[in-house]
């Protein structure tokens, strides 16, 4: 019989229970969901249409104007091709040919349909709020609701970036508040506001020693990426129309410095180094780093997204960095992974500053107002241009101040040491089952790296993770950074508690130890999630975004 920690029975008893089959392909609170347009039928629909008066084209209630057009008749009163009584159809020759011959192809679902529906599905979704989200790299923090309650605000919430400038006093004091503590937590003099991710970051920065480099007539052609770079690093450099070039990783997981050194040269640009990097060590050497770029005439850009595990205890200023985004979504505690808003603010050393792009939030006096084309004086006349209509996220700035205000400084550098924390416990817990390269050279920031190695043949870091899914986790970050092999990145943060991650270390240890038994029922994982193995190359190269209707597939064939 199967107990959770508790005691309590956790599954149903014998062979028999265990496959049972249900009438409806329901697993308990596991509901099977077909596509919206699988459901429902023609004849239905969640909004009432007022009906057409004849000869007009309008609907009884739809005189004031607003409702769009006229309402298609076949649709509403089905069956589906012929308009039956009521309305005369109007006829082809009305509409110029227009008339629609086949069904619309909406979804035809009442409202609680269709909210059952989407509750279904979400259902069926990971999230930060049902538990622990290992994805290394990543950030997958509690969002605190204090934050979403300051972001609901009407004075923050209903604000339109185009109001006049004395109404949103108010929003401009806060962007300035936000800006304030990342110009002070990174010691970096300027920051630009509104770049809306961490790669809209990346391109802001580059941007802005593009234009310092053009500046003095100095044009180069390449950036220096380390090979343990987020995907985004070279793929932002390469947008900037830079030329890329990799620099290898020391057998322990840094950026060699000497092989850097050697690449150095008048034509390199920048370098853009992530720290602390992504196989969860800090680079050292940066301070090192920083002075041979800068003696090189290039720019030191430095990836922030990792800047939970060094908030509050490292000044990214000091080590001599001159442009570094920072993830509001990631270290700030604002939500992310459905695909945002992210916010990406950009701190700037003095020699970059001019170069920010436009508008932002200055003070003058007890006023704020919003530096654009139009009113920038001489030190912001070298503005690269900008990067969005208007300032950036203002929810996101509202999600972030609260967070800062509420941890206070020294709540932000006990973030960073939890965090850290955290990640060496599940290092140090799992180091036995689990291949971790680099953990005898010491300990890790924010996050742990293990590898495939010492797996059954045949067992990949692929099994694992559909394993975990099982367990009832996300997987963790798998295969990056790519310098190590089947590579497996686990980020707690410091939002979990020890009994969380003893609870995660138990099912990645369970997991690792029939990946290296070669358990057969692994290879075959997840078991009880809403679909097996997908094709995930197929899934990911060609997505099947579009639902056809079959009747009116075949119509066109
Ligand atoms: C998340 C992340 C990025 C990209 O940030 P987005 O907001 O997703 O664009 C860049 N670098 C690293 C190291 C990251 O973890």
């Amino acid at each position: 019989m199967s107990m959770n920690r508790q005691g309590r029975v956790s599954r149903p008893e014998g062979e028999a229970a265990a496959n049972t089959d249900t009438f409806t392909g329901n697993r308990a609170l596991m509901l099977e969901e077909p596509l919206i347009f699988e459901i429902g039928d023609e004849q239905t629909t969640g909004v009432d249409i007022p009906e057409i008066l004849p000869g007009t084209g309008r609907g009884t209630a739809g005189e004031a104007g607003g409702g769009g057009g006229p309402v298609d008749s076949a649709r509403l009163e089905g069956p589906l091709h012929q308009p039956s009584a009521g309305p005369p159809p109007r006829s082809g020759e009305d509409l110029k040919g227009l008339l629609r011959t086949r069904p619309i192809g909406l979804p035809g679902l009442s409202e609680p349909e269709a909210v059952r529906h989407y509750t279904r599905l979400s259902r069926q979704n990971y999230a930060i709020d049902l538990g622990l989200f290992p994805l290394g790299s990543c950030t997958m923090k509690h969002n605190p609701r204090l934050n979403e309650k300051a972001a609901r605000l009407p004075g923050f919430a209903d604000v339109h970036p185009l109001q006049p400038q004395e109404t949103v006093q108010g929003a401009y004091a806060l962007i300035d508040l936000v800006a304030h503590w990342l110009k002070t937590l990174t010691g970096m003099p300027a920051v630009a506001m509104s770049p809306k991710a961490g790669a809209h970051g990346e391109l802001c920065g580059l941007l802005a020693i593009r234009s310092a480099l053009e500046a003095r007539g100095d044009a180069r052609a390449v950036v220096l990426v380390p090979e343990s770079a987020h995907g985004t690093n070279p793929a932002t450099a390469a947008f900037a129309g830079y030329r890329v070039e990799n620099i290898p990783a020391t057998p322990e997981g840094r950026v060699d410095f000497e092989a850097l050194k050697a690449r150095l040269g008048p034509d390199v640009a920048a370098v853009m180094i992530t720290n602390p990097n992504t196989c969860g060590l800090f680079e050292r050497d940066m301070k090192r780093i920083a002075d041979a770029v800068h003696e090189a005439g290039a720019f030191v850009y430095c990836d922030g997204a990792n800047f939970n595990a060094i908030v509050g205890r490292v000044r990214p200023g000091d080590l001599g960095v001159d442009a570094m985004h920072i993830n509001l979504h990631k270290t700030f505690s604002t939500p992310h992974g459905g695909g945002g808003p992210g916010s990406g603010p950009v701190v700037f050393s003095a020699a970059l500053a001019p170069f920010a792009p436009l508008p932002f939030v200055e003070k003058q006096g007890d006023h704020f107002h919003l530096v654009e084309e139009e009113t920038a004086q001489e030190h912001h006349a070298h503005s690269f241009g900008r990067m969005v209509a208007f300032h950036g996220q203002m929810g996101m700035f509202t999600r972030a101040a609260a967070y800062m205000l509420s941890h206070g400084a020294d709540g932000l550098r006990q973030v960073s040491e939890d965090a850290v924390l955290n990640a060496n416990y599940i290092l140090r817990s799992l180091e036995d089952v689990l291949d971790a390269p680099f953990g005898p050279s010491g300990p890790c920031m924010h996050e742990a790296l293990f590898s495939d190695d010492g797996m059954a043949e045949g067992f990949t870091t692929l099994d694992i993770a559909k394993g975990l899914i099982d367990e009832g986790f996300h997987p963790m970050t798998m295969y990056f950074p790519l310098v190590v092999h089947g590579a497996m990145l686990v980020e707690p943060t410091e939002t979990e508690s020890k009994a969380n991650l003893d609870q995660f270390i138990g099912a990645l240890r369970s997991v690792a130890e029939r990946a290296k038994a070669g358990d057969p029922a692994l290879k075959a994982a997840p078991h009880f999630a809403p679909r097996r193995r997908l094709d995930e190359t197929l899934a990911a190269r060609k997505p099947v975004l579009v639902w056809k209707d079959p009747e009116i597939a075949q119509a066109a064939e």
